[in-house]
């Protein structure tokens, strides 16, 4: 059987995005929040630092909803799932 990496595993799966994000970043808390653990914990980087701004933005549409940055967010991070039928399909294991 051929090994795959993870990102070829990802690859594989399908995400059908719904038009409103389901994790939802307070500016705020963000520009307060040091350590910024989600630009380096989401395996689908979706969190990004802005050079220009230096704000942290997100990008909900490749989520694949393993809860990582709900986990370490110390700022009680606004994140649900997305509603029925949205959101990612795995298809290898
Ligand atoms: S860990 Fe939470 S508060 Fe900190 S930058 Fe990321 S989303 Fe914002
Ligand atoms: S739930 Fe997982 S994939 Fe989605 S944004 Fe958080 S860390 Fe990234």
């Amino acid at each position: 059987m051929k090994t795959l990496s993870v990102d070829q595993k990802l690859a594989l799966d399908a995400i059908k995005p719904q038009d409103e994000p389901h994790i939802r970043l307070d500016p705020g808390k963000c520009r307060a929040c040091k350590a910024r653990p989600c630009l380096q914990a989401c395996p689908a980087h979706l969190y990004t630092l802005s050079p220009e701004t230096g704000e942290v933005t997100f990008e909900h549409a490749g989520c694949l909803e393993c809860g990582t940055c709900l986990a370490l967010c110390p700022e009680d991070l606004d994140w649900s799932y997305p509603a029925g039928g949205f959101g990612v399909q795995y298809r290898h294991g």
